[in-house]
């Protein structure tokens, strides 16, 4: 393998390590109560929704639009997850998708292990910096530039925030373990989402579908569909398929807050049609059943009969027609 080998430095990642830790600490001291865990339950909705919906769905992919405001509220809302700023997050997240599973991805379960595609590649000084190359079009923006930098002062005032207006334990779970959940739930989409699960599109990763992390994730587990249509706003495409992100997003957007939800159209559901966006990876596309003969016309049919008898034998086939891009699929 031609990978240089991986670096860790501890060092450099005690905070990180440290606040482990301390949450471990710190709710031996505060006691839990019912309240604090449904806070706590609140804070990982909401934050997650920040995450999924922001850093990953519209950061990363622009799988659906918005105004510059709410834009600003969901690069807020992912940088209460304190995983790093949101433009560092999007430009790594990229790279992922262009290099999944082959040499140049950063978190490959695949080719590094479980360990460094969790945890290890965050703790390395070689993917500290933000690739603002591969980021420019978000990084255009003062505020998320701003945001982006400054990742820890969202958090630090969450903290105070709850800690003099709920209290201690409030705090605790509100700000310290939802965190810690947080972290683990999307490093799972990185590791386990790559080596546990079902592979229903034949993507050029190792991207696979896995019900109990959707559920964590809010909709992150289908991760082998999006990897396969990574346009996608919409990972879970059946409707078992439990995506709450994007039920969210279909909600803001009936209200207006969100709009030009890339949907996948049925064709690319049934892994008739590969994506176009270089995001994805095709499958080798199965057969497909021929459509039936439309009924022509007996003037037609004689003029098309003529044309082939006179059109030379190894003539070219005509150039195979691009199928229209199906309806997009509503809310469901
Ligand atoms: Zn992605
Ligand atoms: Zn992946």
């Amino acid at each position: 393998m031609s990978e240089a080998k991986p670096r860790i430095r501890f060092v450099d990642n005690l905070v990180f390590l440290g606040f482990h830790a301390a949450t471990a600490v710190l709710v031996a001291l505060a006691g839990v109560s019912w309240g604090a865990v449904a806070f706590m339950a609140l804070m990982y909705a909401l934050i997650m929704f920040g995450i999924t919906a922001g850093y990953h769905r519209y950061f990363s992919h622009r799988s659906f639009r918005t105004s510059r405001a709410f834009q600003f509220v969901l690069a807020l809302l992912g940088t209460l997850a304190i995983q790093k700023g949101v433009l560092w997050w999007a430009a790594h997240h990229r790279r992922h998708h262009r290099e999944s599973d082959q040499e140049g991805d950063v978190h490959s379960p695949v080719r590094r292990g479980f360990w460094w595609s969790h945890v290890g590649w965050i703790m390395s000084p070689d993917f500290m910096e933000t690739d603002f190359d591969g980021i420019k079009d978000m990084a255009r923006y003062p505020e998320l530039r701003w945001l982006n930098q400054h990742f820890i002062l969202p958090f630090v005032a969450m903290c105070v925030l709850v800690n003099f207006t709920l209290g201690f334990q409030y705090l605790v779970w509100g700000c310290f373990v939802s965190t810690i959940c947080l972290w683990h739930a999307t490093f799972c989409i990185n590791s386990m989402a790559h080596l546990v699960g079902r592979r229903v599109y034949e993507t050029t990763d190792q991207s696979r579908n896995n019900v109990l992390l959707a559920l964590m994730t809010h909709g992150e587990g289908w991760h082998n569909n999006h990897h396969y249509y990574a346009a996608s706003v919409r990972q879970g495409f059946r409707w078992w398929q439990i995506d709450l992100s994007y039920m969210v997003l279909c909600a803001l957007e009936a209200f207006g807050i969100v709009w030009g939800l890339k949907r996948p159209s049925p064709e690319v559901v049934d892994g008739w049609v590969g994506g176009k966006d270089h995001l994805i990876a095709r499958r080798p596309l199965p057969e497909r059943p021929a459509a039936p003969a439309p009924a022509m016309a007996p003037a037609a049919a004689a003029a098309v009969v003529a044309v082939a008898a006179v059109a030379p034998l190894g003539a070219a086939p005509p150039a195979p027609v691009e199928a229209p891009p199906a309806a997009p699929t509503a809310c469901e």
